[in-house]
Order: C-alpha cells, then structure tokens, then sequence
C-alpha cells in the first residue's frame, strides 16, 4: 500500500480535469451542463475542501436523458447477447485498470477509508462479470406445456429503468443497479447522491469509453428533491431502482404512483447481531468490530445492534470497549485509517445527537461518544451500553460508527429484541447449537442472515429486506426479475374447442 503523501500526490493528478471541468451531466453521450446552468459544490469530508462543481440538474435534464434512454432502447434490447456480453466484460476491464483512481476518488469525495474502498473498486469491476456471463441467458424461459397448447415464456426488458443510489459506498452500488439493468437489455438514468458525484461520472465516462452506445447510460446529478422527483415521474421511465433511506422509499412510492412505477427498494436497517453463550466468542467479537466500525458504520448491513446473552455479557462488553477503543481514525487515504470522517457535516450532526439521546434516555456512553477535531466530520467509534430494547438508539438508523449493546437472558427474549424494529433487512446469529441456529434463523425477520459469520457477501444469493428495509432482491437472476417483463405465448396444438358465440344452432 502507498503511503498517505504519495495517495495525496496521486489524488491531485486524477482530480485535475474534475477540478477544472467539474462534473457534468453526460446525455445521449454528450457532456452537459444542467440546462439551467446552476450548479452545486461538492465538498470532501476531510477537511471542507471544495473537490468540484457539479452541474445541477433539474425536470428538463431528467426529461432529456429519458428521452435519450428510450431512443437508446430498442437498439440496445436486440443486441446481439455475445456482443452485450463482451461489452460488459470490457467495462469490467476498464474499471480493473482505473480502479486506483477510482478509490482515491471515492475516499476522499466520501471519507470512507482507503483500505475499504480500493476493494470497492473491484468489487464493481466483479459486478459487470457477474452479470454480463449472465445476460446470454437472461431471456431463457420454461416450456409448460397443457393438452391443448404448447406454452413457453420469455423474458423481455422492461425498458429504460431509473437508477437512484446513495452516498455510503456509491460507486460499488452504482455498478449493483446499473449492471444487471444493462445485462437485462435496458437502458439507465442514473441520479447518483449529491454528496458524493464524482466516481458516477468515471463510471459513466468508463462504460462510453468500453463502447456503449450513446443515450444507454445517461447521468443527471443534482438534488434528490428536484432531479431525483422528476425521475419517479416521468412516463418514459418504466422502473425505479433505488437504494436509501426508508423515508425516501415512502416518498418515490408516492411520486411514482401516477405512471404506475415498477419499484425495487434497498433500504435502511437496524441489524442485530445476536451472541449466544455457547458462541465462538473471539471469531464473534471480531465479527461484531467489524460490522458496525468498518465503512465509518455507513454501511446498510452493519450491525448496529449487539445482543448478548447475560452470562457472557460483562465480559464481551469489556473486550468490546477495549478494542472500539483501539480502532485507528484517521485521514481517509492513509492505508493505517480503519474509521474516516463522516459523508458531511449534517450527518455527522445527526450521529452526535445520538450521544445525547442515549445519555437522555439513560444509557451509558461506554466508549467514543464525541467529535474529533474542528475541521473534518471526524467522530469517535462510539459504544452504548446499558440500553433497552425500546430507546431511541435501539430502534433508529443512525448510520455511523455507533454501537447499542442490549443483553438478554434467553432465546425467545433476543428473538423479541431481534424482531422488535421497524426494520428487517441483516441480522448475524453466533451460536454452536446447530438446532437453535435454525430455530432461530426461521423466526428472525430479517432478508438475509449469516451464522457464525460476518457479511460475506455471494453475487447469485438473493440480496434485499423486509419491512421497512426494502421491497425486492438483487443478485443472481432477481435481479433480471425486476429489469424484465415475463412474457407467456401459448401455440395451439391442434383444434381443440373454441367456444362459439353468436352462431346459429
Ligand atoms: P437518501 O434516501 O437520503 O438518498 C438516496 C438517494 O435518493 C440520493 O441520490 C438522493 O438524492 C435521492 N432522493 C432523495 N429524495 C428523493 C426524492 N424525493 N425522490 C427521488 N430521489 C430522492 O439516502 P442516503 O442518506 O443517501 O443514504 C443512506 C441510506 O441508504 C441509509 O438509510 C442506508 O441504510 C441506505 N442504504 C441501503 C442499502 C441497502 O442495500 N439496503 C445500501 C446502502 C445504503
């Protein structure tokens, strides 16, 4: 790894063209600005630094780049399958090539730490894999024949889709949406989060230079509010893809109910880890660091809630404290940094209120529990203790490096506390009883869940939640269930028996 000078070095000399352009809109190909001509700063979280001008678009951007998308459609739906393969798989190159830029960029545009994002990058570059080795079999369908007829089905894009991603880990989540959407034969819009717009664009810009046809992909920046809105409703956009806060979920819903939107929500959670007495408790404590301190705690499948059972409690909750303690917070490029400076200055308003919440609510702060410095969004990996299942910082999404430790005495009570949120979108057993692990498993309301283990994540399973977390899967061939449309044609056989209507006897 390189060292922090050397990354700042590099950084500036991948930045130059963002900074002296800024981050436009890219629409039928071209570069734009919005049509407005307004634009927004984009800021870095280490230290308040202007990074770049991006270009803010509004309805009339949106109602372009749909426009682009649906001229773009039928040419890129009869795409040969081998040669959308193939074109997949340089996309997938290109981004292996520039992936050092991207994490550079990614880092200092969001301040996750260096040490996360360079796998980032990699991650997305395994995304387009994934999913362009799919996309020969993405139309397949089944034969179901009856007596009379001969039935198959097929699959059919569904036609330019929205793509709406958030700030945490966007450039890996852009390639989530985007690249299955590709795979399945649509078309995109992308809104990418304003807090974080700059490697959408070297995405973008990377996907044109691997040969994608103009109007494909098209990217509108701006405000969720304005550009975001105008994307749920516009007619020529059959589908919105969108990953972020429940809320916003609840809003698109809405705005999208009149053109009868096609929805997928990847949404928040509030994810127990649940550690049994019988646990491997040192592969469990490493476990539960990990999911809630690594990407700064913003990170949908943390486990921002540990329960622990009463006997080992005391215990587990001192290593725990030592280690929150000894977690490194730094500079985000520096490869030594496991914790970075929070997305922007109101979330990390957000996440300090928390510290008054718990004491308020008569919790105890047992590690962290304050700000870093004046100039960055820099807070201590934070450790609450003493809490109850029904308090504010048991049941709510702070989405930073915040820990509420609740501990129960039997199965049936941390099943409650596990169950007892809004949300259901992870949750991590720890427990050598085989038959409790399955027990358990089968009653915990979460979409995905890992025993004795942290996430590990595995592109064909299904990714997604339940209640407030979300509404559909990714992965595998979910994925292509949300982009496309079943389609069933029935042949007839031979002449079996119209009924006739309207004909003498
Ligand atoms: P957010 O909901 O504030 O914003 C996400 C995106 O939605 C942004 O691009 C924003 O501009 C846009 N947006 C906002 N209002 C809109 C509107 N009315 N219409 C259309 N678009 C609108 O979320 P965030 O703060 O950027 O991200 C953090 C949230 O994302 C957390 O709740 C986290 O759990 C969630 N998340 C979920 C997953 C998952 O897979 N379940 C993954 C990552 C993040």
């Amino acid at each position: 790894m390189t060292s922090l000078q050397d990354s700042l070095g590099r950084l500036d000399a991948y930045l130059g063209s963002v900074r002296t352009d800024g981050v436009l809109n890219l629409i039928g190909g071209k570069s734009s600005e919005a049509a407005s001509g307004a634009v927004f700063q984009s800021v870095s979280p280490v230290d308040g630094s202007v990074i770049c001008e991006v270009a803010k678009g509004g309805a009339e951007d949106i109602d372009a780049a749909a426009k682009a998308a649906k001229e773009a459609f039928p040419a890129w739906r009869d795409l040969p399958n081998a040669e959308r393969r193939s074109l997949l798989h340089r996309i997938a190159d290109r981004i292996e090539e520039r992936a050092e830029e991207i994490a550079l960029c990614e880092s200092w545009d969001t301040g996750q730490a260096i040490r996360f994002m360079s796998k980032a990058a990699l991650r997305g570059a395994e995304n387009f894999r994934f999913f362009a080795d799919r996309a020969p079999a993405a139309r397949d369908g089944q034969m179901l024949p009856s007596w009379t007829l001969m039935n198959i089905t097929t699959r059919v894009p569904i036609g330019p889709v929205g793509i709406i991603t958030p700030w945490n880990t966007p450039f890996m989540l852009s390639t989530w949406k985007i690249a299955p959407a590709l795979a399945a034969g649509c078309t995109v819009v992308h809104k990418p989060a304003e807090l974080s717009p700059v490697t959408a664009r070297i995405l973008a810009d990377i996907a044109h230079e691997a040969g994608l046809p103009p109007g494909v992909w098209n990217v509108v920046n701006g405000y969720g509010e304005d550009a975001g809105r105008a994307l749920t409703e516009h007619s020529d956009i059959k589908a919105i893809a969108f990953v972020g806060e429940s809320r916003t979920g609840s809003a698109i819903m809405r705005q999208g109910a009149d053109t009868l939107k096609r929805v997928h929500f990847e949404l928040g959670g509030k994810n127990p880890v649940v550690v049994f007495e019988d646990a491997d408790l040192d592969r469990a404590l490493d476990a539960a660091v990990f999911m809630i301190y690594s990407l700064n705690g913003e990170r949908c499948t943390s486990s921002s809630r540990l329960l622990v059972q009463s006997g080992i409690a005391e215990e587990f909750t001192a290593r725990l404290v030592e280690r929150v303690n000894a977690i490194r917070i730094g500079h985000p490029l520096d490869p030594a940094t496991e914790v970075g400076p929070l997305i922007h200055w109101d979330h990390l308003r957000k996440v300090t209120s928390y510290f008054d919440v718990a004491l308020q609510e008569g919790a105890t702060i047992a590690a962290g529990g304050e700000r870093i410095g004046e100039q960055g969004c820099y807070v201590r990996p934070t450790l609450f203790t003493g809490a109850r299942a029904d308090m504010r910082i048991a049941q709510e999404e702070i989405f930073g490096p915040v820990l509420t430790v609740i501990p129960f005495d039997t199965e049936e009570e941390a099943l409650e506390i596990a169950n007892g949120v809004a949300f259901g979108l992870a949750g991590y057993v720890w427990t050598n009883d085989l038959t409790r692990a399955l027990r358990f498993t089968d009653r915990l309301e979460a979409g995905m869940i890992w025993v004795n283990s942290e996430n590990v994540r595995h592109l064909p399973t299904p990714f997604g939640g339940v209640k407030a977390s979300g509404i559909g899967r990714d992965g595998g061939d979910w994925s292509f269930e949300f982009y496309m449309e079943q389609k069933h044609i029935g042949f007839a056989l031979g002449k079996h028996h119209i009924p006739q209507l309207g004909k003498p006897h």
